[in-house]
């Protein structure tokens, strides 16, 4: 198990390797800037590998905030005039970049968010494919052309670019997030200002000091991109400012009520990526061997800290007890460890919090009559961190050592209810099951949140309608395929509680643009339309 220190080297490494710039962190030993957690340091950067600190770094205040909106203010003025190609050859070049450093930068999703290394690779794959798209859709931001009903009169639609976008994003993705956003809005002609988790600030400053170079090299105009630092307020100064065309938010369900009222508020544009409460339907026909290994993946990858992770097993009665024992053998076989180690699958938790939140959920599942079939403990991974080494690094940063690891939890419940409701944002897998396909559908729907969901079947009837108008009323709705692990050619987003946005593929582009309509008269009269005379 990789130690504090050698996690902050690993970090300072690929920071420096990205381009970031030292002044943006400060040493934890650095006299001047006092001791973590002083206002000097701001933010401390940690890993949830240890729990111990990483480095400080300095943070934006709201006069900051309102700085890189007036420059991307100005920079708009430029960049909107710029041939949409043009702006593609920028995101090209963040593509090669991205390519070049994806070590790099994985490394940093793996310190700060403690995604298993292969999945922190395939979230940087996920921001080289979606520059890929972006840099096609540069020649593509087509607009209509609809048949007028006056003669010699043309009608047609064209997508201009919107303003400066604020992206507010989470900590379980910390970077393709920001790059679904960014990639496109710059296609679209709009500069942007990013407001990171404050958790995740390290991956924040080497995605920026990446799309920087690029843009040096394309001589864009300056202020096109901004990264601030900080905790909520620093979102909240980007979200009030009238100069923010469109905020693009993705968090929590919680974090989307504040947001998108005080958008609301000023007419903004708001884009809302929220919290998941996704479910898949096991039938008696479906292939058991697909439908167990999608749900273990979707269920305790990234332990359970996905918005898309599988939360909620509908398991036909006549196959519930092989499919509850195979998941249950799934997780408890699952190796837990140093997300670095190769064949680990098992990460640890973000913080202490998580824990806790995950300990109340499952003593409100026990106190709805739930049955625990496996997990929710704590673990210790099997390679045991170097004590000594933690203690050496408790004693130089004042943090506290220990990474969180729990087995994920299986549990029964009687009936959908109560804690089954809600996103509770670690590996907790509740199952309940059914008779018919009607009652899985209603228990499927039968949330606040609207974002992924899968059936695994092999009757095409069953298929069709849980794809069909009465049937599953997500965002995502998959068949023979589990809730997470979208691809990016498709909008990506969910309904009810979950905001209703959608990003990254598809025709999600067309958020980040104003539509305009125009009627151009080629007749040499006027003509009003629905034949109106006025004289
Ligand atoms: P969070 O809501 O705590 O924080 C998300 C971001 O919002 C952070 O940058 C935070 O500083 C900022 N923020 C919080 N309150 C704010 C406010 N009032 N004004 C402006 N900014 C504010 O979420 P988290 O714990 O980082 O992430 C986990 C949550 O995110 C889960 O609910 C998960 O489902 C959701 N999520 C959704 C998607 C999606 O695409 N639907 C993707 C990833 C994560």
């Amino acid at each position: 198990m990789r130690t504090t220190a050698d996690l902050t080297a690993l970090a300072l490494g690929a920071l420096e390797r990205l381009g970031v710039d030292p002044a943006r962190t400060t040493p934890l030993d650095d006299p001047s800037a006092g001791r973590p957690g002083d206002a000097a340091h701001g933010l401390v950067a940690r890993s949830p590998i240890t729990g111990g600190a990483l480095c400080g770094v300095r943070v934006d205040d709201a006069d900051a905030v309102a700085a890189a909106v007036a420059a991307a203010s100005d920079a708009f003025v430029a960049w909107r005039e710029t041939p949409a190609p043009q702006r593609g050859a920028v995101v090209k070049r963040l593509g090669e970049l991205l390519t070049e450093h994806k070590e790099d930068l994985a490394a940093l999703v793996t310190i700060e968010a403690g995604k298993i290394h292969t999945e922190a690779l395939g979230e940087v794959q996920e921001m080289i494919d979606i520059c890929d798209f972006a840099v096609g859709l540069s020649r593509q931001l087509y607009g209509r052309t609809m048949p007028s009903e006056r003669a010699g009169h043309r009608l047609q639609e064209t997508w201009q670019p919107l303003g400066v976008v604020g992206v507010i994003s989470a900590f379980n993705f910390p970077v393709a997030v920001w790059s679904w956003n960014t990639a496109i809005a710059l296609v679209c002609g709009d500069p942007v200002v990013w407001k990171p988790s404050e958790l995740t600030t390290l991956c924040a400053l080497g995605c920026d000091a990446l799309l920087q170079r690029a843009l040096r090299e394309h001589d864009a105009p300056a202020g096109l991109h901004a990264v601030v630092l900080g905790e909520r307020a620093v979102g909240e100064a980007l979200v009030d400012d009238p100069r923010v065309a469109l905020v693009s938010a993705t968090g929590s369900t919680r974090m989307g009520r504040e947001v998108g009222p005080r958008v609301a508020s000023r007419f903004g544009r708001c884009l809302l990526e929220l919290g998941g409460n996704n479910a898949v339907i096991v039938t008696p026909s479906a292939d058991l061997d697909q439908a167990v290994s999608s749900v273990v993946f979707g269920a305790a990858g990234t332990a359970g800290q996905r918005c898309t992770s599988t939360r909620r097993l509908l398991v036909h009665a006549s196959v519930a007890d092989e499919v509850v024992g195979r998941v249950a053998r799934g997780f408890d076989s699952l190796p837990a460890g140093d997300p670095f180690d190769d064949g680990v699958l098992l990460g640890p938790l973000i913080h202490d919090a998580a824990f806790d939140a995950m300990q109340a959920a499952l003593d409100r599942a026990r106190a709805q009559g739930g049955e625990v079939v496996t997990g929710g403990e704590r673990i210790v991974p099997g390679d045991q961190p170097d004590a000594d080494a933690d203690a050496e690094a408790e004693a130089e940063t004042g943090a506290d050592a220990g990474g969180v690891w729990v087995r994920p939890a299986l549990v029964r419940l009687p009936a959908q209810d109560g804690v089954m409701l809600a996103e509770t944002f670690a590996p907790i897998l509740y199952v309940v099951t059914y008779e018919d396909f009607d009652e899985a559908l209603a228990l499927h729907n039968a949330v606040p949140q609207g974002l992924s969901g899968g059936l695994f079947s092999n009757d095409v009837r069953e298929a069709e309608r849980y794809l069909g108008a009465s049937g599953a009323d997500t965002g995502i709705a998959n068949v023979n395929a589990g809730t997470s692990g979208a691809e990016i050619g498709g909008a990506f987003g969910g309904e009810k509680e979950t905001g209703g946005g959608r990003e990254s593929g598809s025709d999600a582009w067309r958020a980040y643009m104003r539509r305009a309509t125009n009627t151009i008269n080629f007749s040499g009269s006027v003509q009003l339309a629905q034949g109106v005379d006025f004289g």
